[in-house]
């Protein structure tokens, strides 16, 4: 038997062993052959190779108001206990993410389609989720069964054949070049997990929709968000969402502290980018 083969088998074998991991809240079976550590680890390396690159933001008060948001939210997740983290940084770039290990990041440029902290909340609690429900881990292991060029113990960022594949997987691809959508189920399952997250984080859920209807608008700019390309906001999910109201409503309910939408954000819009501004990729 070739290397090659005996190293698929010994792959197949590995992922039928850990093939029955049940990701919280949704209870759905997925395939994971990442550790928990490693996602965790990979999460915290590429977070700090994002804020190398990328330029903090100095005020205080959006910084705080992101912060908050994020702190309401991981709170009341299935891991509260992870090291969250969050930053607010300056870019136009109409982009948020979270990575595995409770590592978030939210960029200045999303705020005015937020609108408001509850708008925040329906970004983050989204991104929150799909930490949850462990997707980037999953998207790395179809790769390592894909490729059999990974292996569960040995990927790495510093590896540049790695590299595009563990940032496309954490959600970062847009930000490298690539972009890798999350699978339709993966964000059919974020919205739905977002969606609750939010109301117990004690913010009204109804503005999801409103936030997700006001981005599927950015869309006819010339260039789409960067959240966009990776979050289509088509009608099929703000109908979903719409249909999972009622249920995130009794939620919301049942909160402690009910928030409302928050402080409105006092930001001047961005300007028409269909009028040939555009954002330019970093060094
Ligand atoms: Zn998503």
């Amino acid at each position: 038997m070739s290397l090659k083969r005996l190293s698929f088998w010994v792959l197949f074998a590995v992922a039928a062993l850990a093939a029955c991991v049940t990701t919280p809240v949704s209870q759905r079976q997925a395939l994971i052959l990442i550790p928990f550590s490693q996602e965790v680890s990979l999460g915290r390396q590429a977070y700090g190779e994002v804020l190398k690159k990328e330029k903090v933001s100095e005020d205080a008060h959006l910084t705080e108001i992101a912060r908050r948001v994020a702190r309401r939210i991981a709170r009341i997740s299935a891991m509260p206990n992870l090291e969250w983290e969050a930053e607010l940084l300056d870019s136009k770039q109409q982009n948020a993410f979270a990575l595995p290990g409770g590592k978030i990041a939210v960029y200045t440029g999303i705020l005015p389609v937020c609108r408001n902290e509850a708008g925040l909340a329906a970004v983050l609690s989204h991104e929150v989720a799909h930490v949850i429900a462990r997707h980037g881990a999953q998207r790395m292991s179809q790769q390592l069964l894909v490729t059999g060029a990974l292996t569960a113990a040995s990927i790495s960022l510093a590896t540049h054949r790695d590299r595009n594949v563990i940032m496309g997987a954490l959600g970062l691809g847009v930000l490298y070049g690539i972009t890798l959508p999350f699978s339709r189920s993966d964000e059919s399952e974020a919205d739905e997990i977002g969606l609750v997250y939010m109301a117990r984080a004690g913010y009204d859920p109804n503005e999801a929709l409103r936030f997700w209807t006001r981005f599927a608008a950015e869309k006819k700019g010339e260039s789409p968000p960067e959240f966009m390309s990776t979050h289509p906001a088509d009608e099929t999910r703000i109908k979903q969402i719409q249909n999972r109201l009622p249920a995130a409503l009794r939620e919301y309910q049942l909160a402690a502290e009910k928030l409302g939408l928050g402080e409105t954000f006092d930001i001047k819009p961005e300007p028409d980018r269909s009028r040939g501004e555009k954002t330019r990729p970093k060094d």
